[in-house]
């Protein structure tokens, strides 16, 4: 049976006290807590095999690729993905569209092509095809959400055209918590021969989460949204896609010979991962990815399902909170972003830290999505596996006291 009480007592930080109050841990969505397997995988790094990765003849270094080789398969398996081969480790989601837009993008896309991105899109699934849509004299389109934030399918054959060479979207999103319609636009990107890109920074972490049965080209994700350490993340890229782009980087270690005036190119996925890998987080990873499969991903997703309709409820005694995003539970990620009248969420955010919370405030870096609803900042409180019902209550609680305070100064 899934039970948030005792997954709590794997992760030492959550004992701890801030501001003389129990941690309570809801800023999930920028970065999760780690379990005491994964700091002993890490440990265990440094402490028994630690030597540079696919370079020595001699037992460390062996080990060493050995294991970080072993993560990837993990993380493969993880996402379905049919070849070890189409994981390329990157640090972070944000590292991930940069390799798709400065490898892919920048040698196949030419004047009045398009790229389609939605408006709910974190800056980091934006501003890499901003750049290269000038460079290139390309096209960045935008689809449009609904009113509940999630990605409107009604326009996918009105701004996916025959021009259109790249599609990208989120499949969580970290403001809205809407979980979109990401198989109907890959379909469409597949129709008119357009590449079909996920960002999945919200979504693997949080739900079973397979490559094949999205029929995705790439899929980017962060470890560190999902148990892992900071610095450790993954592209996902279809192989035979990836054999044809040029690396991203130059350097060390994605060669196969080199002469002074040139060289050629390892094979997939060394070809993408230049200079010495951070092997001891990929290590680190494949121990996350195993602490989930033993939670099971449907069981992860379900307890936050149970969570997230439980908050939402909660929230709706709250007056003069708003909630972002679908109100159906089951359209929705582990996270709840809301407005509460004209009070600053960064005051709201600095009274719950007094006692304990830790929610994030501001703009979650989807600054024009923001824009668009007319706010500068909004509050977000956002779920992950060791959070309980009885978290959201003192959240809740606590709120309501915030609330009263600001209200009457
Ligand atoms: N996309 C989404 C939906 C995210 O929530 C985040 C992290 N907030 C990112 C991309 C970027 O992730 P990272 O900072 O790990 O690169």
């Amino acid at each position: 049976m899934f039970d948030p009480k005792a997954i709590r007592k794997d992760f030492p930080i959550l004992s701890r006290k801030v501001n003389g109050k129990p941690l309570v841990y809801l800023d999930n969505a920028a970065t999760s807590q780690k379990p005491r397997q994964v700091i002993q995988a890490l440990v265990e790094c440094y402490e028994m095999y630690n030597a540079n990765v696919h370079r020595g003849v001699h037992t460390l270094s062996m080990e060493a690729t050995e294991r970080m080789e072993e993560a990837r398969r993990k993380v493969a398996a993880f996402i379905d993905a049919p070849d070890p081969a189409g994981v390329i480790f990157v640090r972070n989601t944000t590292e991930a569209v940069n390799l798709v837009a400065n490898a892919w993008a920048t040698d196949n896309l030419g004047q009045g092509d398009e790229i389609v991105v939605s408006e709910v899109e974190h800056h980091s699934n934006l501003v890499p095809w901003q750049k290269v849509a000038s460079q290139k004299g390309a096209k960045l389109k935008l689809l449009p959400a609904t009113d509940a934030g999630m990605i409107d399918v009604a326009a996918l054959d009105v701004v996916i055209t025959p021009r259109t060479r790249l599609v990208s979207v989120v499949q969580t999103s970290n403001m809205t918590s809407a979980i979109n319609p990401v198989k109907e636009i890959g379909r469409r990107a597949r129709q008119v021969g357009a590449l079909f890109m996920v960002d999945g920074a919200q979504s693997v972490p949080h739900m079973p989460v397979s490559v094949r049965e999205l029929d995705c080209d790439f899929l980017a994700f962060s470890g560190h949204k999902m148990l892992a350490p900071p610095g450790i993340g993954a592209l996902y890229g279809r192989p035979a896609i990836l054999e044809k782009m040029e690396p991203f980087l130059r350097g060390g270690e994605m060669v196969r010979e080199v002469w002074y005036d040139h060289a050629t190119w390892n094979d997939v996925p060394n070809k993408f991962e230049a200079g010495t890998p951070n092997f001891t987080d990929a290590v680190a990873l494949g121990a996350a990815v195993d602490y989930l499969n033993a939670l099971g991903m449907d069981a992860v997703r379900q307890h936050e399902v149970e969570l997230g309709a439980y908050a939402l409820k909660a929230f709706q005694e709250l007056e003069e909170v708003d909630v972002i995003g679908p109100k159906d539970p089951n359209q929705r990620g582990g996270l709840v972003t809301f407005t509460a009248g004209d009070i600053h969420p960064h005051d709201l955010g600095t009274f719950l830290d007094h006692e304990g919370i830790a929610i994030r405030t501001g703009h979650h870096c989807v600054m024009p999505y923001h824009r668009k609803l007319g706010l500068v900042a909004t509050g977000r409180a956002s779920f992950y596996v060791y959070n309980t019902n009885d978290e959201v209550d003192f959240l809740v609680e606590t709120l309501k006291k915030a609330l009263a305070y600001f209200n009457h100064r």
